[in-house]
């Protein structure tokens, strides 16, 4: 058995209701063959067994009472994988699936994407079993409360700077900031998404959006072609979905759907973005209501199968939503290119099917790393207390998102990868952890 299925075979031992951390460490792990073949040191310094285990795992309760005055309990995680690059950086989510598992494998994936950015962060992830859909702002600011108030102990500008993902938007980053200053009385960058008022960015709410169609532009241009006049397909609504399809349409690209966890919408005269920042970021409701708007668009319920005919698929709700049955009506209706704006959007199968085909394929620790980029852009402009212009942000976020891909390409053709992009990514993020741990000894 070689270095690698062992170390699969014993997180799958140690671990086995970890499905979703162990498909996500399989995904990496099983396409580093050539590089341990060239880099033995590797396996000398266990990398892979030292790498799979987080740093720090921390569960925790969160209580708060609703506005019927019922006491609530809900569960509470941070798992701070990795910190041999910088301190440990990655969003929190709420949503009532969040489990042990799916934080670990967020956490996991966040390591490689956060060093593929080129910026000193480690990797971690967190988030509650806490679903904020229908609570009111009261409840949902008595939540983030209670949850800060365990997890400031955590948490700090040189140790841990989390931020927002599914369910924690602008809204509840401010709360969660206005506790922890509270609680530790000191006004830090401990936490990145912030208003731009108080110490957030101009560009974060844009960046994992605007840079998922950079890189996407980047490449289909190393393909000779561009997303200018494209069709493009996107699931989801929140803030990547809506500021990817901004962002595709700025660059002269079509976007026909959009998708919540109830339906999807098809618009085949281009979704009217106006309408659909109503909905979702003014009323917070479902996107059914487009059809209110929109005479001529269609409303479909239930889960999205990608089968209106694309030149772009862009997932950007959440992960294994893409399955192999999704990609194949892709596939038949021509997609060039398919980049994830979720993490893990598509299945194994998918990828495979992608892959097989000759779709170019843009992973999502790759494609969606804006995001948490220009996090990190926000905490440099906290610790020297200075605020840059949305121009000079975008500017550092579309070369960033350039700079991945061109390394990835670069990774995945050096080790015999080809166009698999994928591979590339795990092989220039997991090198670039792995000598960082070797230079800083057993520890
Ligand atoms: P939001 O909460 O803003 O939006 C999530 C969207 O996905 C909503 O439209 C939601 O619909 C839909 N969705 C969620 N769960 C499901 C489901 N089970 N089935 C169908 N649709 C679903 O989250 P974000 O836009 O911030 O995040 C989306 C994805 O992007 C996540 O995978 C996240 O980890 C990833 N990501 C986000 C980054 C960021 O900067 N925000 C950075 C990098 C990655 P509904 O409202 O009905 O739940």
């Amino acid at each position: 058995m070689t270095y690698i299925e062992n170390q699969i075979k014993s997180l799958s031992r140690l671990y086995p209701e970890q499905k979703q951390f162990i498909a996500a460490v399989t995904e990496v792990i099983s396409t580093l063959g050539p590089v341990f073949e060239e880099k033995p040191q590797y396996i000398n310094n266990r990398i892979l067994e030292r790498l799979t285990e987080p740093e720090r795992q921390i569960q925790f309760k969160v209580c708060y009472t609703d506005d019927d005055g019922n006491i609530k309990i809900n569960r509470g995680y941070r798992v701070q994988f990795n910190s041999a690059i910088g301190p440990y950086k990655g969003g929190l989510r709420f949503h009532p699936s969040v489990n042990i598992d799916i934080i670990k494998f967020l956490g996991f994936e966040q390591i490689f994407k956060n060093a593929l950015t080129g910026l000193p962060i480690g990797g971690a992830k967190g988030g509650a079993d806490f679903d904020p859909k229908g609570k009111s702002d009261r409840e949902i600011m008595a939540f983030c409360q209670s949850f800060m108030t365990e997890l400031y102990r955590h948490i700090g500008p040189n140790t841990d700077v989390p931020a927002g993902d599914i369910g924690v938007g602008a809204r509840e980053i401010g709360y969660l900031f206005g506790q922890y200053k509270k609680i530790k009385n000191a006004y830090e960058g401990s936490i990145t998404g912030k208003d731009i008022n108080f110490g957030g960015s101009l560009v974060r709410k844009e960046s994992t959006g605007y840079g998922l169609i950079y890189f996407t532009n980047e490449m289909l241009k190393q393909n000779d072609s561009s997303i200018k006049d494209k069709k493009v397909c996107i699931s989801g609504s929140g803030n990547v979905a809506i500021y990817a399809a901004e962002k595709a349409e700025m660059m002269g690209a079509k976007v026909l759907t959009m998708s919540d966890s109830n339906g999807f919408i098809y618009d085949r005269n281009g979704i009217d973005l106006k309408i659909i920042k109503k909905i979702k970021e003014v009323d917070r409701d479902r996107i059914l209501k487009y059809i209110d708007f929109n005479k001529d668009a269609q409303y479909k319920e239930g889960k999205f199968y990608w089968d209106i005919p694309c030149d772009i698929a862009l997932p950007c709700a959440t992960q294994n939503e893409l399955d192999k049955i999704c990609a194949q009506n892709l596939i038949n209706n021509g997609v060039i290119a398919v980049a994830e704006g979720a993490n893990m959007p598509s299945t194994a199968e998918a990828v495979d099917l992608f892959l097989k085909n000759n779709v170019l394929f843009g992973p999502a620790k790759a494609a969606n790393a804006g995001g948490v980029a220009v996090s990190a852009i926000e905490m440099s402009q906290n610790s020297i207390r200075r605020s840059m212009s949305f121009q000079e942000v975008d500017q550092i976020l579309k070369s960033i998102m350039t700079n991945i891909f061109n390394k990835i390409s670069l990774s995945s053709s050096k080790y015999g990868y080809g166009k698999n992009y994928l591979a590339g990514a795990n092989i220039e993020g997991f090198i670039k952890v792995a000598d960082a741990m070797i230079a800083q000894g057993v520890n």
